[in-house]
């Protein structure tokens, strides 16, 4: 707006600078004198300004005719395309003015304009892979899809510009969220450019997303043959899919393959705690516990997990809370300090009714670290030694309001995932989650919880008080820990 308005300014001072020397010119006295031989030619200061623009344009005419008259000649001599080419190199040189200001105007960001310099270019030059790139382009910033579309399809029928085209298309698909369509244009960009490392990305991704693991597992191998993931990574990645499969797998009731699935991932990557329970939960079936055991101990090792400890405990079902107590040390003599030991300890002891011995295994854990399942635990210690309700009631409260400590969260999004998942449920994020602290603890939280306290303590009928107390004490812990003689009961309800 204001632009335009200093140009039409411009242009009014222009022209009246210009009629303004005209009229001096006119008024002024003497000019310009030209011999000829005998003939001489006086010139007003006016016509003499005129001659000169005259000749200016003459010698610019005289320079084309000439360069014209060297083509005929070359064409007299022999050269057959002499003067087509004279005037190809005219066309292809406003050709290719027109590209680099349609460039210069993509980089500036001003589509309308590169969009206008691509059509002139298109006319000029006879180079549809280059015009079309750019009016493609130009198209994608003005947010003119359908002239993109119809660009990209062009650079498509061109074998040197198809990948270009395809990957046009690919990711115009993707922003509309037609992944089905995306999926299979990323397939055939990456048999055009295996080497390609962002279409490897957006192939995988799409191949995960749609849980398509034998063929995400192939891909991943390209990336590494072609030197664009390390090797540890590679191995660490292949496992998730390895595992995403034998899951897979495993629904559809094909248990071999499940097992040989998860076994392997387990290989590959031991630390990876859902494929170790799956592992082992796969050698308990085939009557292998001592190798259920050693595949649950060495991902213990690298972190305890609630999820591997209920693995172990599924290794021996039918043994007594004593018995378990002496095979878990197996366990929890690994991390000693780990506040997942400490808890699991605790709980073991309770299984066994020795309180006093659970209430040092749990240590301060419940004051330095209070979560939900450090208060729940401690308030089950007061309940077996016989404090007062009141004690136990405290602790119970304080449990229902307490950050309910590690979980699967997502490194990228922080989502925080009930259980572990390959992919991210909310930013489609492959092999993020990871088994920590939220950051931001209350979206954990059930909405509303925050109130909790309040709404506790304004309910005077213990009754009520009681009811929550109940269904937090019975609530199944993270390890079996049902004694024998009630575990009957326990089927039956199942
Ligand atoms: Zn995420």
């Amino acid at each position: 707006m204001l632009w335009s308005l200093v140009k039409i300014v411009l242009f009014v001072l222009i022209v009246a600078g210009l009629a303004y020397g005209g009229m001096v010119l006119m008024d002024m006295d003497g000019g310009a004198q030209i011999a000829f031989g005998s003939v001489e030619i006086s010139l007003t200061p006016l016509k003499a300004v005129l001659a000169l623009i005259a000749l200016v344009v003459a010698i610019y005419v005289a320079l084309k005719l000439l360069g014209l008259l060297v083509a005929v000649l070359k064409f007299l001599l022999g050269d057959e395309t002499a003067i087509s080419r004279y005037f190809d190199r005219n066309r292809e040189k406003k050709g290719i003015e027109a590209v680099t200001d349609g460039l210069m105007a993509l980089a500036s960001g001003d589509g309308r304009q590169a969009l206008a310099k691509a059509a002139k270019a298109e006319k000029y030059l006879q180079k549809p892979e280059l015009t079309n790139l750019l009016k493609a382009q130009a198209a994608m910033m003005n947010g003119d899809k359908l002239t993109a579309e119809r660009a990209f399809k062009q650079l498509v029928a061109d074998e040197r510009t198809r990948f270009v085209g395809v990957q046009g298309i690919m990711k115009q698909k993707l922003e509309e969220g037609d992944t089905d369509t995306a999926l299979k244009l990323a397939e055939k960009a990456f048999a055009l450019k295996p080497k390609h490392e962002e279409t490897q990305d957006i192939l995988l991704r799409l191949q995960a997303e749609k849980g398509d693991w034998s063929a995400a597992r192939g891909t991943l191998s390209a990336k590494l043959k072609h030197g664009a993931i390390p090797r540890d990574v590679h191995k660490r990645r292949d496992a998730v899919l390895a595992l995403s499969q034998a899951k897979g797998v495993f629904e559809k009731g094909a248990s071999i393959e499940a097992r040989e699935a998860a076994i392997e991932a387990n290989k590959k990557s031991p630390d990876l705690i859902p494929a170790a329970v799956m592992a082992s939960d796969e050698y308990v079936a085939e009557g292998k516990g001592r190798q259920a055991a050693r595949v649950l101990k060495k991902a213990w090792e690298a972190q305890p997990h609630p999820d591997l400890a209920a693995a172990f405990a599924r290794i021996e079902p039918k043994e007594t809370p004593e018995q378990r107590l002496k095979r878990f040390s197996a366990l929890t003599k690994v991390h000693p300090e780990d506040p997942e030991t400490k808890m699991l300890l605790a709980e073991l002891y309770i299984a066994a009714e020795d309180f006093p011995a659970a209430r040092r295994a749990l240590g301060d854990l419940a004051e330095i670290n209070p979560t939900a399942r450090s208060l729940t635990i401690l308030a089950a210690i007061e309940r077996g030694e016989g404090s007062d309700d009141v004690v136990v009631r405290g602790w119970l409260t304080r449990a229902l309001t307490a950050p309910r400590g590690p979980q699967w969260v997502c490194d990228k999004c922080q989502t925080i995932h009930a259980q572990w998942a390959p992919v991210c449920e909310n930013c489609g994020g492959f092999d993020t989650l990871s088994w920590r602290k939220p950051t931001h603890s209350e979206v954990a939280m059930p909405a509303g919880t925050e109130m909790l306290p309040m709404i506790v303590g304004a309910v005077p009928e213990i009754e009520e008080v009681e009811t929550v107390e109940e269904e937090v004490i019975d609530r199944p812990s993270m390890v079996d820990v049902t004694p024998p003689e009630s575990e009957e009961k326990a089927k039956v309800e199942n």
